[in-house]
């Protein structure tokens, strides 16, 4: 009996391939607090980062902190090699298209692109915010040092950056930041079309949008809960899509949910410390975040945040009021959970950066059938294929099947209505790409 166990559990590690890659692990321990904090206090100190702030200064406002973010993503590149192509990426958004553009102002992002060797064309992105901003949305000369909203974020990326840099992608990353985020979503809108002209194949972004607070105004202190906001199904689809839906589900199942499923569960896996939080809509009630005009073009994008916001820390002018201290200063962050969360993105843009592209096309059949058909285009790059399943009322992806180098597959003695399917590619190094939920009815 003992002899039997032992044989299983060594085919159990021996065929479990890639359960775990070491490196994923190595980029965790690489990520460091110290330099987050320092990051953090340098933005913080450029006095206010509004998006209508001045710009000549070396020391305040937007102009000083754009040109820093800047010059430190080619501090990196110079360490790698040049590994990095460092731009400012900029738009020019005219006075009055809302209430809180009260003049003419370039909307300048950082961009710092890290050439994958494979898939040069395709792109995940990890994004957080230059701007900050005061109780009042268009006071651009108060302080308004954004610790935590948004120099957590942007400190984050620019780690990120630091650790990655160090290894060799098949996709390529980008680490960006974005401007005018308080004044209407104008950086990432602006950075969306970009690349859409360009036509760039984007995966995923990831908007990390505070990244840097413990302790909730809900009384909750808590270093390991964090949240990952993802929208049902994209606002692009189709009215013949929509009607399809009713009849062969999707309804919680578009690109950027199974992007945000595909995070939850490496951080699972590589950091079970944590405490992943799936939360089913694009953004907080009624609020919201640079992910939003990626979603808008029909780009996957979820947001990473902190779990426990305090909002006598977010947009507030600095101020004691009954005994309660408001502003967003750096005392309130915590750079090891920021830590924490820079990692959780590190490791994701790795493992998709490292995995082959998603399978087009997915086409499911088994209509009053005891059986599931799974068919779906070949992947150049992919060792083989995972389909996956779950019960209608689960958020994860809890059954799986590696079916090796085909592009069908029968599962037998389940029946289609009481689950959902979905099929992700797999590459040599064991890395998986997004699971792509079926997409075309086969027979
Ligand atoms: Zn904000």
């Amino acid at each position: 009996m003992k002899k039997i166990l032992a044989v299983t559990l060594l085919l159990f590690v021996g065929l479990s391939h890639a359960q775990t890659d070491q490196r994923l692990y190595n980029i965790i321990e690489a990520v460091s607090a110290d330099r987050i904090e320092k990051d953090i206090t340098t933005l913080a100190n450029f006095g206010t980062r509004h998006t209508l702030s001045d710009t000549l200064s070396n020391t305040r406002g937007i102009g000083a902190a754009r040109r820093w973010i800047k010059k430190e993503f080619e501090n990196i590149s110079k360490d790698c090699n040049n590994c990095l192509e460092v731009s400012f990426q900029k738009n020019l958004i005219k006075s009055g298209v809302n209430q809180r553009i009260t003049k003419d102002v370039w909307v300048v992002n950082v961009v710092a692109i890290q050439r994958g060797n494979k898939y040069p064309n395709r792109y995940i992105i990890m994004s957080g915010d230059i701007d900050s901003r005061v109780s009042d949305p268009n006071d651009f000369t108060s302080n308004s040092p954004g610790a935590n909203d948004n120099a957590s974020g942007m400190a984050g990326t620019i780690e990120a950056a630091r650790v990655l840099s160090k290894y060799q992608f098949e996709s390529s990353i980008i680490y960006l930041g974005l401007s005018g985020e308080e004044q209407g979503l104008f950086g990432g809108q602006g950075f969306a079309n970009h690349a859409k002209e360009k036509g760039w194949e984007i995966i995923g972004v990831f908007n990390n949008d505070m990244i840097g607070n413990i302790q909730g105004v809900d009384g909750i202190i808590s270093n390991t809960d964090f949240r990952i906001f993802s929208e049902p199904v994209p606002p692009t689809e189709t009215e013949e899509e929509r009607k399809m839906r009713r009849f062969y589900g999707g309804e919680v199942d578009g690109i950027s949910r199974q992007l945000a499923r595909y995070v939850h569960k490496n951080v699972l896996t590589y950091m079970p410390e944590m405490n992943p939080m799936m939360i089913y809509r694009l953004d907080r009630f009624g609020r919201g975040g640079h992910h939003r005009p990626f979603n808008d073009m029909g780009y996957a994008g979820i947001r990473i945040m902190e779990a426990h916001e305090n909002y006598t820390q977010q947009h507030q002018d600095i101020r004691i009021e009954d005994e309660i201290s408001y502003g967003d200063v750096l005392e309130h962050v915590n750079f090891d959970y920021a830590k924490k969360l820079t990692a959780v993105n590190a490791i994701n843009l790795a493992a998709l950066a490292w995995a082959p592209p998603a399978p087009k096309e997915v086409g499911i059949g088994g209509i009053v059938a005891p059986s599931v058909k799974l068919q779906w285009t070949a992947v150049s790059g992919a060792k083989g294929y995972k389909i996956y399943w779950r019960d209608t009322t689960s958020p994860t992806w809890d059954h799986s099947r590696y079916v090796g180098d085909v592009t069908d597959f029968t599962l037998d003695g389940i029946v289609i209505d009481n689950y959902f399917f979905g099929v992700s590619a797999v590459g040599e190094n064991g890395f998986e790409s997004v699971v792509v939920f079926p997409n075309k009815i086969i027979r």
